[in-house]
């Protein structure tokens, strides 16, 4: 186990305080710029990293709030937010990759990481090398010494909750290494305590927690997030303050959020395990997944996603989205509402068929992100959509029957 500060629930509580006076909401600084007023030292605001009381694109307080927050659970020095979870991966690789850098991604990434690495990445002539991330050695061996300048995991990754071994991602050395951590939260695991260099969520999901706000975050060492900081700036992606205050809002209620959801989604996932109508049932914390021992290893809580294939393929997880009742279909996760999403279609859309393949993912893949409602109506809900999975789908295929 790696350490987990036992006060990780009283830090989400207590964090990101310091500039609310008496308010114990998160006060909303809606700002774009600061008086200066006359004698200030405008040169010294202006040239300040993550100063926030100079013009918004540069910080701000609200946005500040929410950064201290999320740094202090991540263990971290510094951490700055964006608009988005794309934003804050988009400023790591263009601030710190330039024309001839080298990366070395996981093949196993959500389908925009996925698009950035392949797409304006070559443009920018940045060389990406995509490798199984999940098998050991495989980040570290496609390193090249002196021309590495990144390597980008995300773990557990989108959508199949492959798991990548964080010490070993820490362990390496020369390039700087990133995590995409939006699936576990810090509550799940915490990439820095392995020597990670820079962790990412998208804080859309988890962390901002009720589908209300769009929120990018990374967090590192001070010097790092300065470094982020300069390129940001001229990003011009900043958190907007309304979604950072949404975000620090969720942090207060994360922990008895993703501990309810991991307990849904490992019920739900046992639950399908014996099922006729689903194959490969995925979820870190079911024993049968091939990186369960890892899970065990560095993950507190394995989160509240599951991932199977509906057997009989696309036209079988048509049908059973569409008789979903209480699920809906959306693009997102990590919110109070159980949503399904079928990856081929939303999220990693822009693959190409070849891209699809290797990340695992098929015409019947689906994944749910269990919510805060009764476990129980969401299995239910689950298995009847699953039995209207029956019908084959073209004659050449053999009826499916589910088993309870
Ligand atoms: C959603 C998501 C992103 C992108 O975040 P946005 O806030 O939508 O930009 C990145 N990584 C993972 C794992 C995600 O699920």
């Amino acid at each position: 186990m790696s350490p987990l500060s036992p006060s990780l629930d009283t830090i989400a509580v207590t964090a990101g305080r310091t500039a609310s006076g008496g308010s114990l909401a998160p006060p909303l600084w809606t700002t774009s710029t600061f008086e200066l007023g006359g004698d200030v030292d405008a040169r010294r605001l202006a040239t300040t990293p993550g100063e926030a009381r100079f013009y918004g694109r540069h910080g701000n307080p609200t946005v500040a709030a929410f950064e201290d927050a999320v740094a202090q659970m991540e263990g971290a020095e510094a951490a700055l937010a964006f608009a988005s979870g794309m934003g804050a991966l988009s400023a790591v690789v263009l601030g710190l990759c330039s024309r001839g850098s080298h990366i070395v991604a996981a093949r196993q990434l959500y389908g925009g990481a996925r698009q950035l690495l392949s797409g304006p990445c070559a443009r920018f002539g940045i060389d990406v090398t995509f490798v199984d991330a999940t098998r050991p050695g495989a980040l570290s061996e496609a390193v090249e010494p002196g021309r590495t300048v990144l390597v980008v995991a995300e773990s557990p990754a989108n959508p199949r909750l492959d798991l990548v071994d964080l010490d070993e991602l820490g362990a390496i050395q020369g390039p700087f290494t990133v995590v995409d951590s939006t699936f576990a939260t810090p509550f799940g695991q915490r990439p820095l305590a392995h020597g990670v260099d820079l962790v990412v969520h998208s804080a859309t999901k988890a962390m901002a927690g009720h589908n209300d706000a769009l929120l990018g975050v990374v967090c590192g060492s001070r010097d790092l997030v300065e470094w982020l900081w300069g390129f940001a700036v001229l990003q011009g992606a900043p958190a907007s303050p309304f979604d950072a205050m949404n975000g620090l809002r969720g942090l207060r209620t994360l922990g008895v959020r993703f501990r309810q959801q991991t307990a849904t989604a490992l019920a739900l996932a046992e639950a399908l395990e014996g099922l006729a109508a689903v194959r490969e049932v995925r979820h870190p914390g079911l024993a049968s997944h091939p990186q369960a021992d890892l899970a065990r290893r560095q993950m507190q809580l394995t989160g509240g996603l599951v991932s199977f294939e509906v057997a009989g393929g696309a036209d079988a997880a048509r049908r059973f989205v569409a008789a979903l009742r209480l699920v809906r279909h959306a693009a997102s996760l990590g919110g109070p509402e159980t949503l399904v999403c079928h990856p081929a279609s939303t999220s990693h859309a822009g693959l190409r068929e070849e891209e699809l393949a290797e990340a695992g993912i098929s015409g019947g893949s689906v994944r749910i992100s269990c919510g805060l409602e009764d476990p129980a109506d969401i299995i239910d809900d689950v298995r009847n959509a699953l039995r209207s999975t029956a019908l084959p789908a073209s004659p050449t295929e053999p009826a499916l029957t589910a088993t309870a």
